[in-house]
């Protein structure tokens, strides 16, 4: 055929990709609307939770080969965050950890450095849900355990290397919460620490929390 011919509209063949086809336009579409419908139906998610891989877990670490770590293993990684993330989902839904199960509803999300995260949306009972501090507390508190209840510092370890923000502001200008979108450079921690701590969770006008921050757990 000569160039001049050629006439793009008449190659190829056009294909719609079915609702089976993971990932697809008409799948997505799907996931979409099942969640609407179960927002309709049991209203709007009691807790919005997210769930990520650590690079340190002992059935990941197990497995390297000599010199491997967490990024030499994506294959690693998603198994055992899939097995732990089904295990969080049955805590959920089996035990009722947080109350009355309806429904959930959930995405699983890459990171950077290739670790799987999900953000999870739950529906419970709208008795069981979380509106009154007393009930937040039940399941939201932060600070650093008592040594009598954790005398290995197993727990303190955890929390230290997982939970903690920072350090950031004079102590380590180059935190990423110190980068600065506007003018003038970076001055202060965009996540607003340090804070103050914390006796009594307070629900605010705007509907959100100041959680329980302990000097010290008694
Ligand atoms: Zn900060």
């Amino acid at each position: 055929m000569r160039q001049e011919d050629f006439n793009p509209e008449q190659t190829g063949k056009r294909i719609i990709l079915s609702r089976s086809y993971t990932g697809g336009d008409r799948f997505m579409l799907q996931l979409f609307q099942d969640s609407m419908a179960i927002v309709r139906q049991f209203g709007r998610p009691s807790l919005f939770v997210t769930f990520t891989a650590n690079p340190k877990w002992e059935e990941i670490t197990a497995e390297f080969l000599p010199g491997q770590t967490a990024v030499d293993r994506p294959d690693l990684v998603a198994r055992v965050f899939h097995l732990k993330q089904q295990l969080l989902l049955q805590e959920i839904k089996r035990k009722q950890i947080f109350g009355r199960y309806l429904g959930s509803v959930w995405t699983i999300e890459y990171q950077k450095r290739g670790l799987p995260h999900m953000h999870l949306l739950i529906f419970l009972h709208p008795d069981d849900r979380f509106l009154t501090a007393e009930r937040i507390d039940e399941i939201v508190y932060a600070g650093l355990p008592d040594p009598a209840t954790d005398p290995t510092g197993e727990l303190n370890a955890i929390i230290k290397s997982c939970m903690v923000h920072g350090p950031c502001g004079e102590a380590n200008m180059r935190s990423p919460c110190m980068a600065s979108k506007e003018n003038g450079g970076p001055t202060s921690c965009s996540k607003r620490y340090p804070k103050a701590y914390q006796s009594e969770t307070v629900v605010q006008e705007d509907g959100y929390l100041k959680f329980v921050v302990w000097e010290k757990m008694t």
